[in-house]
């Protein structure tokens, strides 16, 4: 079967075709889901330690979805599609508001981060509702951690320069996340009011025996370092792992050598279990 194209020749491709299917039934089904007051969406909450100690850090709040006849539909998968028409606003301001509430019953010394999609950032009103989620929970400014990924940064304005620096005098602080697979550069970084490197977990995968990841990981470190940012690796599996990244000096870490994304209450008891 042929379609038409733009003067070059375009295949029908039935696997692209069921895919489209997919995200529409996807999308489509997001939309009630949001109108049905967010029932079907959940926050699970993954660990992140001290390197030097494996003590409790903090959390990351992490979208869940279980749809009543699709099941669970991951992340990857709906994120994507939320950023493209926009719902990711709302389910954004909803996961702040969440975890906001949930890391209240956490101990003091202990942050919860939450995903900010570029998408959010470009439309306006974070600012508004991380300070709204803020006083709704009583949750104190400094326990909460925002993620930005590269990309953001990428459609670089002065409206988000300033969009970053309103939230740092709330008191929240920044984190880049997924560091190594953006394109920004170095020296771009430098220039936001970022508090922490996240290194992408990509660079996990080859400890401990690649160098080449051993390199980017040192490499992150030393950045960070030296513009007074902290360095959690993300996507730690193994104790070789571990090992390979404390070496290495970097502050935290996030993985499922210490824990993967739990329920509320299955992280307030790992914070029990694990507190003093
Ligand atoms: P991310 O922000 O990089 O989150 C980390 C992802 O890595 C999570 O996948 C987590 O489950 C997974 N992970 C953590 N440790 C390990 C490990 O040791 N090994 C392996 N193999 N994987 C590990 P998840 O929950 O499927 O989320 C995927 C992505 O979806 C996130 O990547 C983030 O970009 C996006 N996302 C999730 N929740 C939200 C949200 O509330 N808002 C926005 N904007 N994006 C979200
Ligand atoms: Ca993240
Ligand atoms: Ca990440
Ligand atoms: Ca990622």
């Amino acid at each position: 079967a042929r379609k038409q194209g733009g003067g070059g020749i375009a295949y029908y491709d039935p696997n692209h075709a069921q895919q489209l299917q997919r995200a529409r039934l996807v999308e489509r089904e997001m939309q009630s889901a949001v109108k049905d007051g967010s029932k079907q969406f959940w926050v699970a909450y993954q660990p992140q330690v001290h390197t030097k100690d494996g003590s409790p850090a903090g959390a990351e709040a992490l979208l869940r979805w279980t749809h009543p006849e699709l099941g669970t539909i991951s992340p990857g998968e709906f994120i994507e599609i939320a950023e493209a028409n926009g719902i990711i606003v709302q389910l954004g301001r909803w996961i702040l508001n969440q975890a906001c509430r949930d890391a209240c019953a956490w101990p003091e010394d202990v942050t919860v981060s939450v995903n900010v999609s570029p998408t959010q950032l470009l439309r306006g009103g974070v600012v508004k509702d991380v300070r709204e989620a803020l006083a709704a929970s009583g949750l104190p400014p400094h326990r909460l951690e925002l993620e930005l990924t590269e990309s953001s940064f990428l459609t670089a304005t002065e409206d988000l320069l300033s969009q970053l620096e309103a939230l740092k005098a709330l008191g929240v602080s920044l984190a880049l996340d997924d560091f190594g697979t953006g394109y920004s550069s170095l020296g771009y970084i430098a220039s936001f009011p970022v508090d922490k490197i996240k290194v992408d977990q990509t660079f996990m995968r080859g400890l401990p025996q690649s160098s080449r990841d051993q390199s980017v990981i040192f490499a992150a470190q030393v950045l960070g370092e030296g513009l007074g940012m902290e360095v959690l690796c993300e996507g730690v599996e193994t104790e070789d792992q571990y090992q390979l990244v404390r070496s290495i000096g970097c502050h935290k870490i996030q993985g499922y050598l210490f824990g993967k994304p739990q329920t509320a209450a299955e992280i307030r008891s790992w914070f029990v279990e694990k507190g003093s």
